[in-house]
């Protein structure tokens, strides 16, 4: 836990002058050359936790990563239903008008989102309650079971296993849109699996063939 709380949007405003004085001036080529446009090479999908904001870990500039964030790093299958379907728009723009060469799911450890999927704990709320969380991690109550039944529904090592899964079930459901499966095949896209394990500070890649995630160097 941090010794200082988290700022607040007025205290915010201190971090944005200092970004108008050094970090907008010192790369204000760069702007100008994003002013035409972006073209991002890799789709970033990571959970909205303030913890594990993409563009730190990755210390990238601006422009360099379209960025997705939701509770838990989830990417819903392909879905017609009803709906405003924020994640898929946001797929769809990235594969298709972009045209991204790749597409990280980026899990991460002390996930609440992920928790919440192993306890249930939110199963029944009304929207607005809790609601519209349990209803979408209710996508990950297949990969759940399992794991509840092996090692329980609470402690690290049950979480830990829970968040490994929601990246693999997001990485699945990635395939389940048609143009990204076809890119996929076509070699045009790379999907790949990631985590960020939060106590340590360290990346993990996910080897899709025996399933492990390993430390990224
Ligand atoms: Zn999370």
């Amino acid at each position: 836990m941090s010794e200082t709380p988290s700022p607040t949007l007025e205290h915010l405003l201190a971090g944005y002058r200092r970004f108008r004085e050094t970090g907008w001036a010192r790369r204000r080529e760069r702007w100008a050359t994003l002013r035409d446009g972006q073209e991002p090479r890799v789709l970033i999908i990571s959970c909205s936790d303030s913890r594990v904001d993409p563009s730190q870990i990755f210390d990238v500039d601006p422009g360099e990563i379209f960025v997705v964030r939701n509770i838990a790093a989830l990417v819903p299958p392909f879905e017609t239903t009803p709906g405003r379907h924020g994640v898929s728009a946001a797929l769809e723009y990235a594969v298709q008008v972009l045209k991204v060469d790749e597409i990280v799911v980026m899990g991460h450890g002390m996930c609440g989102g992920c928790r919440a999927a192993l306890t249930q704990e939110m199963l029944g709320a009304e929207p607005g309650s809790g609601g519209f969380v349990a209803n979408w991690i209710s996508m990950l109550d297949d990969a759940r079971d399992p794991i509840a039944e092996r090692l329980g529904t609470a402690g690290r090592e049950a979480e830990r296993a829970m968040e490994h899964a929601a990246v693999k079930v997001s990485l699945a459901n990635l395939r389940t849109f048609p143009c990204v499966r076809q890119k996929e095949r076509e070699g045009t896209l790379k999907l790949r699996g990631a985590f960020f394990a939060i106590s340590d500070g360290m990346l993990h890649l996910l080897d899709e063939s025996s399933g492990e995630f390993e430390p990224a160097h």
